[in-house]
């Protein structure tokens, strides 16, 4: 069997048209132009790449777009200062701090920071339990993304087994909440496993749905993959490969050449749920734009 492969780039692409589309009617209609703040302190290559594409999504879609650099030697009081003039800012819709910040940073209070109403990465406690209740709020990207990818290649969660490797705040636990709420988009029987669980084969074996998100290289076999299950792969790692001019090449959690002549689906990397979250920031953020005049379009929110 060869599975079919679930395009990132291109629903990614689709989201993208969608999103252009709505964001052309919100100006028109009500002068809103949906901006994004993202805060980036210190030098981390790869935040800067992230960073980078962010802002490029931004002027594709015509939304205001801010990049604050910050050295990585920045107080908690000067990145917590940056914040406050955001959550002011009525041009701003949406403010995001780069993570992994330098290890002097108490990360957590600077997001616990972030308005609620502008936090569009879904990382605010109040909209985690949003999210565990199932009430409308901001939905952390990667994970929405995860769910967009399955709905829009024709794989319903409902009466499914899904069971996610990787049980991060980011990823693997609100996937789990996302797949398991009773809705459109969830209806699943989620199990998690994590570097606790003894027999991850075991368990993913069983899964209709199999969710990778542990920033293992290839660690998931062919023969830890049901016949015909959807694969998702949310792993990005920098493997060592001497073909290449860098020295090096991104690699997902799958061992995609194998697992790929087992799964019904998969998710290629790069190029699979990387492109989504991006698509879904954008959303997140198109959304905080309608909410700043009061809207709350319910189709905006994830799986639905
Ligand atoms: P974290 O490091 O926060 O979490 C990793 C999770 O995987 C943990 O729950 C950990 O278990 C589990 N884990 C690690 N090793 C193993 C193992 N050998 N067996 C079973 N479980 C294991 O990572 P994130 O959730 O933030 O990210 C996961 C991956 O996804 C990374 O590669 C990251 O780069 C990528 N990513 C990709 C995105 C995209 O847009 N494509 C966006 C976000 C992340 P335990 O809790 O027990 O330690």
């Amino acid at each position: 069997m060869t599975a079919q492969l679930i395009d990132g780039k291109r629903i990614a692409a689709e989201i993208h048209a969608e999103i252009a589309a709505e964001a052309a009617r919100l100006l028109q209609e009500k002068g809103i132009r949906p901006g994004l703040a993202v805060i980036l302190v210190g030098d981390d290559p790869a935040s800067k790449v992230y960073v980078r594409s962010k802002g490029r999504a931004c002027e594709e879609l015509g939304f205001h777009s801010e990049t604050i650099e910050m050295p990585a030697h920045s107080a908690q009081d000067q990145v917590a200062a940056q914040i406050e003039r955001l959550n002011r800012d009525p041009s701003v819709h949406g403010v995001l701090l780069q993570i992994p910040v330098p290890a002097h940073l108490n990360a957590e209070a600077l997001i616990h920071s972030i308005s609620p109403e502008k936090d569009v990465d879904g990382l605010h406690p109040l909209n985690v339990g949003r999210l565990a209740l199932g009430l409308p709020g901001f939905i952390p990207c990667t994970p929405q993304g995860a769910i967009e990818l399955l709905l829009r290649s024709g794989i319903n969660p409902k009466g499914k087994k899904a069971v996610i490797v990787g049980r991060s705040n980011l990823v693997g636990r609100p996937l789990a909440q996302l797949l398991s709420l009773k809705r459109h988009g969830g209806d699943a029987t989620v199990c998690i496993c994590h570097s606790r669980t003894p027999d991850i084969g075991a368990e993913a074996r069983q899964a209709d749905i199999l969710v990778a998100a542990t920033g293992q290289a290839a660690m998931i076999k062919a023969d830890m993959v049901k016949p015909g299950a959807a694969v998702i792969d949310v792993g990005i790692s920098q493997v060592k490969d001497p073909t290449k001019k860098s020295g090096y090449r991104l690699a997902g959690d799958v061992d995609f050449e194998a697992v790929k002549e087992v799964a019904g689906w998969i998710t290629p990397v790069p190029g699979g749920v990387g492109p989504m979250t991006i698509a879904m920031l954008m959303r997140n953020t198109l959304w905080a734009a309608h909410r700043s005049l009061g809207a709350c379009p319910t189709r905006l929110t994830a799986g639905t």
